[in-house]
């Protein structure tokens, strides 16, 4: 009935992270179909995430927070919230939403790029 909190945790930590840096890297200015993809990523996410209990949660969060996706801003600043709702939940530390935009780095060319104009 508890199943592996350690695998449970090392899951959660790898969505997130990888959720994160997704919105991190998502269009400053998205297309109507980037926006779509994102929104459908995100409900989909909710729909499939193997964790079930977790899933069901993040669902209700979609309904109370819908995906904000009409900048990378609004998107990160999304994620941040929703990660904060769900980090009360679980009684952690409530993370500072300001400094989201310099924490999660996706390694690749094109960010490089960027950092040395
Ligand atoms: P995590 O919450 O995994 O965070 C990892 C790192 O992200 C932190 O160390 C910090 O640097 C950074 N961070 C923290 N808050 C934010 C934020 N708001 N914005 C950006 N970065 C931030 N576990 C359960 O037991 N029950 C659940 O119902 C549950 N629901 C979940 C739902 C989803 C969608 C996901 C992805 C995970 C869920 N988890 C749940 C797992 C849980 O959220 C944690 O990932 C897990 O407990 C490990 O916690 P952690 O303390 O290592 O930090």
């Amino acid at each position: 009935k508890l199943g592996n909190e350690t695998i449970k945790q090392e899951l959660g930590r790898a969505s997130w992270k990888l959720l994160h840096t997704m919105l991190a890297r998502f269009p400053e200015k998205p297309t109507t179909d980037e926006r779509e993809a994102l929104k459908s990523y995100l409900y989909l996410f909710g729909r499939l995430y193997p964790c079930g209990e977790c899933a069901t949660h993040f669902r209700l969060l979609l309904q109370k927070y819908p995906p904000q996706t009409s900048s990378r801003d609004a998107a990160s600043q999304w994620g941040c919230v929703v990660h904060n709702a769900v980090n009360e939940r679980l009684r952690k530390p409530i993370f500072d939403c300001g400094t989201i935009a310099d924490k999660y780095h996706c390694g690749c060319a094109e960010e490089d790029e960027k950092k040395k104009k």
